[in-house]
């Protein structure tokens, strides 16, 4: 730390991101990255004019994205925002609607936290369930802006969209943003909801269902004066935040909805088998709607998995946070992959 660092950021935790090792091949389950490829089809689309034209600032309004993405949720361009990751969608919400500060669940997506410390917005963690699934009725009237992920991250959990709708009816005066970062392994988007309600933000990205982690691309759906004011946000602080050749990679990957929807489907089967054969070792697995499972062994404890399965070559994610710090969250890859997981594990947990 250098002594020119603003005092009120040293004290900050900084989001920690799962590992990216370099230095050998590992299995990687750790950072929920889709098992297969880009479309094809949506790699096919970029041209060499593409490459030329990364010469020229991409265009600000992201226009044709806008109205694809708009087209598929059927929806208008002026209720949608694209972003540089929905990382980027979710920092400009804190930075736009928590004048009153925010709240969150006590487990759920790390970077929350964290951007509330770097814009310095007060924050409440409202405690899960036992069980790990959202109490609704402790976001009524929350009298702060909520974010929810949805499927929750690190639990996989789902909320029906009845019990959103709910949250969001119930708090006409606060922002409700609704992360669907996971909402394609087996949830029911919030999207059309917009219309109805003037309080809601959507957010969702093209870095976990459309393959395209790398290309760092999101957007927000909500009502034009929500999007105008997050519009306000993107425009005083990167007017140019999503580049032109990752634009169009993921237009086209919306467009291939037939490969889009292959590989959902194979991931959310191989999810099943991993279930079931993580339960035959004795694992109890979260109720998962994500391309995700969080999972808590009987007898070795998730800090030792994590270290012998990255011994082994395989990487899960382990968190020390103290109400999850007993299980592995293991990303769902392909049925091999799954493979050989669950025989390494049954080679570790065996007693
Ligand atoms: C992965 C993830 C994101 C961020 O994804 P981007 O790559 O920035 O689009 C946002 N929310 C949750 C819950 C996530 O797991």
């Amino acid at each position: 730390m250098s002594e020119f660092l603003s005092s009120r950021l040293k004290s900050l935790q900084p989001y920690l991101p799962g590992e990216q090792p370099r230095e050998r091949e590992y299995l990687k389950l750790n950072t929920n990255e889709n098992p297969y490829y880009l479309s094809r089809m949506a790699a096919d689309n970029l041209e060499k004019k593409d490459f030329e034209n990364l010469r020229l600032y991409s265009d600000p309004d992201c226009t044709a994205l806008r109205n694809e993405i708009a087209m598929y949720y059927g929806i208008d361009a002026e209720n949608v925002l694209p972003t540089n990751g929905s990382d980027e969608a979710l920092a400009f919400c804190f930075a736009a609607f928590c004048g009153q500060g925010a709240v969150f669940p006590d487990v759920t997506y790390g970077f929350y936290k964290v951007i509330a410390n770097l814009l310095g917005i007060e924050f409440r963690e409202i405690p899960l369930c036992e069980d790990f699934t959202v109490k609704i009725q402790s976001y009524f009237n929350a009298g702060k802006t909520i974010f929810l992920a949805n499927p929750n991250a690190q639990t996989g959990i789902g909320l029906p969209l009845e019990d959103i709708e709910n949250i969001v009816a119930e708090n006409p005066r606060t922002a409700v943003i609704v992360d669907e970062a996971y909402i394609d392994f087996g949830g029911e988007s919030a999207a059309r909801l917009i219309r109805k309600y003037r309080n809601l933000v959507v957010v969702q990205t093209f870095s976990k269902s459309r393959s395209l982690a790398g290309a760092r691309v999101g957007f927000a759906m909500a009502n034009q004066d929500l999007i105008s004011d997050l519009k306000r946000v993107k425009d005083s602080f990167n007017p140019y935040n999503v580049n032109s050749v990752s634009a169009k990679l993921a237009l086209s990957a919306l467009r291939d909805d037939a490969y889009f929807k292959k590989c959902t489907a194979k991931i959310i089967a191989t999810r099943d088998r991993l279930v079931r054969g993580l339960q035959s070792l004795g694992f109890c697995v979260l109720p998962s709607a994500a391309n995700f499972v969080l999972a808590e062994h009987a007898t070795t404890d998730g800090e030792t998995l994590y270290r012998n399965l990255k011994s082994r070559g395989i990487l899960v994610r382990h968190f020390s946070d103290e109400r999850i710090r007993n299980f592995i969250r293991i990303t769902v890859g392909t049925d091999a992959q799954t493979e050989i997981l669950l025989k390494t594990l049954k080679e570790l947990t065996a007693i």
